[in-house]
């Protein structure tokens, strides 16, 4: 027997038994006389203690040659501690040992295993099974488990069954690139790797299954940014028979009782916000809402006042920073160099002071008088010792650059409360995206999404304005999910598939075996698919998705550990019919 109890186990009560515990050697104190070790396992640390004035002579040798990450077997008798640690459950026992085994010695980790550790990233992840020992890191992947068993549990008992979707599938252009596997058996031929289970969990709505869900790994070969992973998880789920309103509620449902079980926190009814007006209020499609400072546009005031910029401008826009009209020429120099960095791309930086006395002092002073200035304060509901920040320029940039700025402003002034959850549906997203590049449309969500039922005439007159059945669910600014009700009509898909510039020819080669599908009833049908890392983040209150990966991929793609990419004998390339130039 390894062991009768865990390292996390024994209290007070189990005092005088007689146990055997497993572990790694986390810490050895050395007093001379005495010798303590910390021993832990997954489940936390025991202390073990040597006395030499009573033990063995032999004994003591052998725990003073152990060293940190050794893995032993320690057999003793629990007793009372004189100085308790109030601090581990396992704080007021301690274990005498009589007997010491080695199970396998250490060489000395490259890192200290402890919260804070010093070891670099890099390091870390080279070492990554060494990195998982840290109880943060486990505490994690334990995170991770848990949101995973729940999701489970849920929708299991909403009716979702959970169905496996192939993982060798078809290269289709639409979307991010693919990764692809070249097939021995068919030389020259490929598969991919599934972006999502898309299709595949409308053919088993076809099928009939009515609720699907699967937690899936997708992949997708993107330019890398930070935190983001070529290959990820996604709770993935389809419904038939369902309006979008029915699809928000059941899954409302299910991320109201993750909070609540995993965190204890009790949402509120998750409101919603059309595309349009998140662009208009916050110059993004996922905007934070713990905190105000909405975008007011001023272009019916500042126009034709003989400044050239606004003037040129096709919208002037700008938020209210409460409190902070006693900026320091400094500070307001750094916050037009902050906007004006390429990140952020904004040409300029226009502010309005609104002193305490009630009068104005601005940047463009030279162009408008006091009353004006007042003017614009109003709009802003803005009180004396506030600050407006207006930037200027093309529509789209500029609510960028200011949705940037707002988010700053949010930051800096500690508007932003971390310990809240603020959920937001955003609803009525576009169903297309011009590319001035190609010079076509692109589906906004994906070619399987339908219009909004009022707009689908505009598809062949205007289909710019067309607005989609899709979702998404944004929490704290961060998107956490998103999906459609989709197209199950065949003439419609077609439709949709002539807007995005496909000939029939295209379609049927590439997504022939749907639209033959649904020429054999196909129910109405919608869903959502949720990003399980970027989930498992929010819940450990971290942005890291790497974080709550056991193995992640670095920044450039590379699992550093197993180093791989890596590069495969000719022979390999040859049985598969590739050629290196
Ligand atoms: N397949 C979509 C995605 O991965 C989600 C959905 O429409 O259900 O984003």
């Amino acid at each position: 027997m390894y062991r009768t109890h865990t390292c996390g186990e024994l209290r007070i009560e189990d005092v005088s038994k007689e146990v055997i515990l497993s572990g790694w050697v986390q810490k050895i104190r050395d007093k001379g006389g005495m010798l303590w070790i910390d021993l832990r396992d997954r489940y936390g640390i025991t202390q073990l203690i040597f006395d030499e004035s009573k033990a063995d002579a032999g004994l003591i040798r052998k725990a003073r040659s152990l060293g940190r990450e050794y893995v032993i077997q320690a057999t003793g008798n629990v007793i009372e501690r004189f100085s308790k640690n109030p601090n581990i459950p396992t704080g007021e026992i301690e274990i005498v040992v009589s007997e010491l085994t080695v199970l396998n010695p250490s060489k000395v980790p490259p890192f200290t295993i402890e919260n804070e550790t010093d070891g670099g990233e890099d390091l870390r992840m080279k070492f990554r099974y060494l990195d998982l020992r840290r109880v943060v890191v486990r505490k994690n992947i334990q995170l991770r488990h848990k949101l995973m068993q729940h999701t489970r549990s849920y929708l299991d008992s909403q009716q979702f069954i959970e169905i496996e979707t192939p993982v060798l599938i078809k290269s289709t252009p639409e979307g991010a690139r693919d990764f692809v596997v070249p097939s021995r058996m068919n030389p020259g031929e490929f598969y991919a790797l599934p972006q999502s289970p898309q299709t595949f969990k409308q053919l088993l709505m076809i099928s009939g299954f009515d609720k699907y869900y699967q937690i899936v790994k997708c992949f997708r070969d993107e330019d890398l940014r930070a935190d983001r992973q070529p290959e990820f998880t996604q709770i993935d789920c389809e419904m038939s028979f369902v309006t979008r309103d029915d699809v928000l509620d059941t899954f409302e449902g299910l991320i109201k009782h993750l909070f609540s079980i995993v965190l204890n926190i009790k949402l509120d009814e998750f409101p919603k916000m059309t595309y349009d007006d998140a662009i208009k209020m916050y110059g993004t499609d996922k905007p934070d809402i713990r905190f105000g400072m909405k975008f007011v546009e001023l272009n019916h005031l500042v126009k034709g006042k003989g400044f050239q910029v606004f003037d040129n401008s096709r919208l002037i826009a700008g938020i209210n920073a409460t409190g902070c009209a006693g900026y320091s020429r400094k500070q307001l120099d750094a916050l037009t160099d902050y906007v004006k960095r390429p990140q952020v791309g904004a040409k300029g930086l226009v502010y309005v002071k609104y002193n305490e006395d009630g009068t104005f002092k601005s940047s463009v002073d030279k162009f408008f008088n006091q009353e004006q200035l007042a003017n614009w304060a109003e709009h802003f509901q803005a009180k004396p010792g506030d600050l407006m920040l207006i930037l200027a320029g093309d529509p789209s940039a500029t609510r960028t650059a200011l949705s940037v700025l707002r988010l700053y402003m949010g930051k800096t002034l500690n508007q932003i409360d971390n310990r809240k959850f603020l959920p937001l549906w955003v609803v009525d997203f576009p169903l297309l995206e011009w590319d001035e590049e190609t010079r076509r449309y692109y589906a906004m969500h994906h070619p399987f999404t339908s219009a909004k039922p009022e707009d689908i005439e505009k598809l062949d007159t205007d289909p710019g304005e067309v607005k989609a059945n899709a979702y998404d669910l944004v929490i704290n600014g961060v998107e956490i999910g998103g999906g459609s009700i989709r197209i199950h009509d065949r003439k419609l898909q077609q439709k949709m598939f002539d807007a995005l510039g496909f000939t029939e020819e295209e379609a049927n080669q590439q997504f022939g075996f749907l639209l033959n599908a649904f020429n054999y009833g196909a129910p109405p049908h919608g869903g959502i698919a949720f990003g399980f890392d970027r989930l498992c983040a929010l819940f450990g209150g971290t942005d890291s998705i790497r974080d709550f990966i056991a193995f992640p991929k670095n920044n450039s793609g590379r699992d550093v550990m197993i180093d791989s990419p890596a590069p495969i004998s000719e022979e390999q390339l040859k049985e598969l019919a590739i050629k290196m130039r």
